[in-house]
């Protein structure tokens, strides 16, 4: 009988979680790797981690805890035949065919399964089980630590094995080619078509003045689509289609495989990035509410799934007849996509640095039902898989009438003034302010000093940090983000504040009330997952 015992993995586990410092951390992944076999390297580090399936594959057992706690009622009542441990593999496989199984009699199946891999454990490995069954493996070890262990490992630079990992888009996979070829292996790796690569990330951009203002060239501004990203891959006329998460969802999509095909005659490879977006017969995004009642009726009625109809926006191309893009600037990439896409289905996109333009086109997209605008630097490479501030999400900001009721003292530059705001939402029920946030952004000067005169008028207590003041000057605060938060006795707390301006005209109880903070809060929240989860619904395939 070959093969590692999962008991090594258990150990690994348990040293891995006794450890603190991240180098000693990387010691115990890069010493197991040492002594797995190659056809090993994947299961052990993906259940290291705490994954039961590879990336781009459905990674649910869908076993409730009341199994997990009948499992281990048993485990400890009955002394069970003593069978032989098992091996990583034979976790991982176990686990795989649990996810795989479905319908009538699968919990039982399940449960059969999960007996046999538990029946030769000792204690320490059922207890790193478990842990993996109910996802909180909670010892720190992660894909940042696994893609520094590979370096580690194989001699090759983090950049290297970052980039291989990426292009690879799967962690198992790249562990697998780094014990079989080192470094070598690792810095050979290429996209290759039918291979998704990890999406390129965009951060957020909260300031487009200061944005507009830094970049010393004129920018992109590209409409941002709320629909599901898409990154397709096309073969003399064959078409795959795969999700952000890197999962095939080619045959949920025929109506955009239609789409891809219609164009693909004037290459013969190409691989896509770009997003599907649910629209109406008459092509516009579908608005909040009609998404709502179209999805409580998916749920009754599947076949509907193909009654959305979706429109396909394309705004990158990473590889074209055996060339790899990616280290092409953007500009010249969009120059490419501009002569091998119909302008119907390419991204809508303004080059500018003049500020007005780009609010003129920033309404045009809220107004054609879009989210905002994504912000892309001219010179900026394709950078697989990264968060990285070549790329900006520029959302327009939601603003809210907040009461001001204290304020801290400032240090340095703003020593003397009132300088951090605690804004407050009106509780009409009690009469209170509650407070959601901080801020000492948005004021200028002479502004600051303005408003620390008028709060000390209305102090009411001074500890030396924090001056408490009557409510009665009323703010509009710029956000981002609503979210839920312990900080605050509101139970919320505002991502991103910023005073736009003072509302003289207000009264403290006309301010915004802590129930529209809720219902703000509730409709963002819908808002941000209820399209989202149609389309993973339907992109599931
Ligand atoms: P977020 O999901 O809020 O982090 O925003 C990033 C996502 O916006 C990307 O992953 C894409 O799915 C989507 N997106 C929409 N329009 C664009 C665009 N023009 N360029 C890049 N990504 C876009």
């Amino acid at each position: 009988m070959g093969g590692t015992p999962y008991l090594r993995l258990a150990r690994a586990c348990e040293s891995i979680n006794a450890l603190s410092g991240r180098k000693d951390k990387v010691a115990q992944i890069v010493k197991l790797l040492q002594e797995v076999g190659p056809e090993e390297a994947a299961p052990a580090i993906l259940l290291l981690i705490g994954r039961v399936a590879p990336e781009g594959d459905e990674d649910k057992l869908e076993i409730g805890a009341a199994a997990i706690y009948q499992l281990l009622e048993e485990a400890g009542q009955t002394t069970l035949l003593a069978s032989e441990p098992p091996t990583i593999l034979d976790v991982w496989n176990g686990l795989r065919e649990i996810s795989r199984l479905r319908g009538p009699g699968s919990r039982e199946r399940k449960l059969a399964i999960l007996r046999g891999l538990l029946a030769g454990m000792s204690d320490l490995e059922k207890r790193w089980f478990l842990k993996q069954l109910m996802g909180e493996m909670q010892h720190g070890a992660n894909e940042g630590l696994v893609l520094e262990a590979i370096a580690e490992l194989t001699g090759a630079s983090t950049d290297e094995v970052q980039r291989a990992f990426m292009l690879l888009g799967r962690l198992g996979d790249l562990v697998e080619l780094a014990l079989r070829g080192g470094r070598e292996a690792i810095k050979s790796v290429r996209l290759q078509v039918f291979r998704p690569v990890r999406p390129m990330l965009a951060e957020m951009c909260h300031d487009l003045e200061q944005l507009l203002k830094e970049s010393e060239k004129p920018m992109s501004f590209e409409y941002k689509f709320d629909g599901a990203r898409v990154q397709i891959h096309v073969r003399d006329g064959e078409v795959r289609i795969f999700s952000r998460r890197l999962s095939e969802v080619t045959r949920s999509l025929p109506d955009i495989v239609q789409v891809v095909r219609g164009f693909s005659s004037s290459f013969h490879e190409i691989v896509l990035d770009g997003e599907v977006v649910a629209v109406d017969e008459t092509g516009r995004p579908m608005p909040f509410q009609e998404l709502l009642r179209r999805f409580r009726r998916l749920r009754e009625v599947e076949e509907e799934a193909e009654r959305i109809p979706l429109k396909l926006w394309i705004f990158d191309i990473l590889y074209l007849d055996g060339r790899e893009l990616l280290d092409m600037s953007y500009w010249e990439r969009r120059e490419l996509l501009e002569k091998l896409i119909p302008a119907e289905y390419l991204a809508p996109r303004i080059v500018t640095s003049s500020i007005e333009e780009v609010q003129a086109f920033m309404r045009r997209a809220m107004e054609e039902g879009h989210e905002g605008l994504m912000a892309k630097n001219l010179d900026s490479p394709y950078r697989p898989g990264r968060r990285e501030r070549l790329w900006l999400k520029i959302k327009p900001a939601d603003t809210l009438d907040l009461v001001i009721v204290a304020a801290d003292w400032g240090h340095g530059r703003r020593m003397g003034w009132l300088s951090n705001y605690h804004l407050a939402a009106y509780n009409p029920e009690t009469g209170e302010f509650e407070v959601v946030g901080k801020t000492f952004k948005g004021l200028t000067d002479e502004e600051f000093e303005w408003m620390t005169k008028r709060l000390l008028e209305l102090k009411i207590s001074d500890d030396g940090y924090t001056v408490t003041v009557r409510p009665r000057i009323v703010v509009e605060v710029a956000y981002n983000e609503i979210q839920k938060s312990p900080k605050y006795k509101s139970g919320y707390a505002l991502r991103f504040a910023r005073i736009t301006r003072v509302r003289a005209d207000k009264a403290p109880e006309e301010a915004d009330t802590i129930q529209r903070i809720r219902e703000l809060y509730e409709r963002q929240f819908e808002r941000k997952r209820l399209p989202k989860e149609i389309m993973i619904w339907r992109l599931r395939g």
